[in-house]
């Protein structure tokens, strides 16, 4: 028999039971600590327990968390059931959600453990953000912000211009901006699903953002931010980007309430991205900047991103 189970988080299970109620909800605790193996076995064991077949559509509402791990459970229970998600943030709606990627993290390495697919449908509708808290509004525009930095100069001109109350405001323009990330974001993947290419692009300030992201357990969106500074700042020095293009970037992320600078212990951050998915012998794809508008895959030993680091 068909029958759909929702994968949220506690929290947004206390904040939507008129959403929920008469459904079958299974639920994780919030937040990136969920996003683990033992995670997986135990709603595994939950849905075999509440009667889950092949058929079972399991449809995960919530942020990048909930999705990642509905994304992958449902790729690797029994051997694969259809999923659909329901974004409730920012960054899930514009970002996380969309491409089809999954997986849980093996302790401090992200996402390792995972796979790509593509759910049966993605629905979201921005009234879910009226009780999403400012600061993860924030995270959500740093990915929204990256578009704009890798994509589309238009839109990083336009986000520029206002600021994250005007958007929290302004509906129509929140929905555009949406749709116009993923629209980048659906291209991209439509290409390049297995990030051989141009995919690469998308982790435009994740390279040095995740290595922070974990060593100073910063939110996603915050961590993002201040790695697309650190690559503007080396592009500056590789790809010939102009200063102003990374002051702009700088006086857009504070309109958003984002970090654009932290002290970092070089050392620390250098022995993570040794690790990182995307290292190939000494070198790592470092996503740079030509231009506002214009990414570029360009690799970069690891001794020159050290000295880039050290010298911020
Ligand atoms: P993401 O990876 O999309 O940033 P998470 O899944 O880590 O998001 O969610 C961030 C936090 O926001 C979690 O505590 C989650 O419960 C909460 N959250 C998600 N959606 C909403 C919402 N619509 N309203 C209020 N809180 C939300
Ligand atoms: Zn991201």
């Amino acid at each position: 028999m068909q029958q759909a189970v929702i994968l949220t988080d506690e929290h947004i299970a206390a904040l939507y039971p008129h959403l929920l109620k008469d459904l079958r909800v299974i639920t994780i605790p919030a937040g990136e600590d969920s996003k683990s193996i033992t995670t997986i076995a135990r709603l595994t064991k939950e849905l075999l327990e509440i009667g889950a077949t092949r058929d079972t559509l399991l449809i995960g509402m919530g942020g990048g968390v909930v999705t990642d791990i509905t994304g992958f459970l449902a790729a690797v229970f029994m051997r694969g059931i259809r999923c659909g998600f329901v974004p409730t943030t920012l960054l899930a709606m514009a970002d996380a959600a969309v491409g089809g990627k999954n997986g849980v993290n093996n302790g401090m390495y992200k996402n390792m453990i995972g796979t790509i697919r593509q759910p049966e449908f993605i629905l979201y509708d921005i009234q879910l953000l009226q009780t999403l808290p400012q600061e993860e509004w924030s995270n959500g525009f740093a990915e929204v912000i990256k578009y704009g930095c890798i994509f589309d100069a238009g839109l990083f001109d336009e986000l520029a211009q206002h600021d994250l109350a005007w958007y929290m405001q302004n509906n129509d323009a929140l929905n555009k901006v949406i749709e116009r990330c993923v629209a980048w974001k659906n291209r991209t993947v439509a290409e390049d699903e297995h990030e051989k290419g141009i995919r690469k692009l998308l982790n435009f300030g994740h390279t040095a953002g995740h290595a922070i992201e974990k060593l100073y357990a910063l939110p996603h969106g915050k961590a993002v931010a201040i790695g697309m500074m650190i690559a503007c700042h080396i592009s500056e020095q590789q790809t010939g980007l102009d200063a102003a293009t990374t002051q702009q970037l700088e006086a857009a992320l504070q309109r958003y309430h984002l970090p654009v600078h932290m002290a970092i212990d070089t050392a620390k951050v250098m022995a993570l991205l040794q690790t990182d998915k995307k290292r190939k012998d000494d070198s790592i794809n470092y996503i740079l900047l030509q231009d506002k508008g214009k990414a570029v895959i360009h690799p970069l030993r690891l001794p020159v991103i050290e000295k880039a680091l050290a010298s911020l």
